[in-house]
């Protein structure tokens, strides 16, 4: 059994049935980390409210056969937005589990109480790999796309994106 303490922004959480969540944490120290909230434990209410998106928490996680959250204390967080949104969508479809990545980390940091503008996106998209520089339309070829699908992993240009 491994017990850890580590800060993380919090990506994502699901409800799961019986008032257990599963969370999508972005760490510090082991980068993407999906944590189960169970229910039966008496704070649970509380580790519920902490562990919204946007979130920069500190998290204590125990990690039996799958990683269980077991505290958590959120301080700042990041301001809501479509872009906001957009970016820790990406990051939670796309960051590896259990693989720190300290650019990842600072970027996430950095969008710490601050406005997050448009091109705060293509930024995490270098990051994590996908540099729209010399990127090209996934469907006809043409350079400079303007979108990216986080569900095909893939960039179209104005005219191909559905
Ligand atoms: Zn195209």
């Amino acid at each position: 059994m491994l017990e850890y303490v580590t800060e993380a922004v919090v990506l994502d959480k699901i409800d799961l049935a019986e008032q257990d969540s599963r969370v999508f944490l972005f760490t510090k120290d082991f980068g993407k980390v999906v944590a189960k909230i169970t229910s039966g434990r008496k704070i649970i209410s509380k580790l519920a409210a902490h562990s919204e998106p946007l979130n920069y928490v500190t998290v204590r996680i125990v990690d039996k056969n799958s990683p269980q959250l077991i505290d958590v204390l959120s301080s700042k967080k990041i301001i809501p937005g479509k872009t906001a949104f957009k970016t820790l969508y990406l990051i939670k479809e796309i960051a590896p589990e259990n693989q720190p990545d300290p650019d990842l980390w600072e970027f996430l940091k950095s969008m710490e109480d601050k406005q997050v503008e448009e091109g705060v996106f293509i930024q995490a998209l270098k990051i994590l790999g996908f540099d729209p520089m010399h990127a090209k339309c996934n469907n006809c070829l043409k350079g400079s796309p303007d979108f990216f699908s986080v569900k095909d992993l893939a960039f179209y240009c104005k005219y191909c994106h559905e």
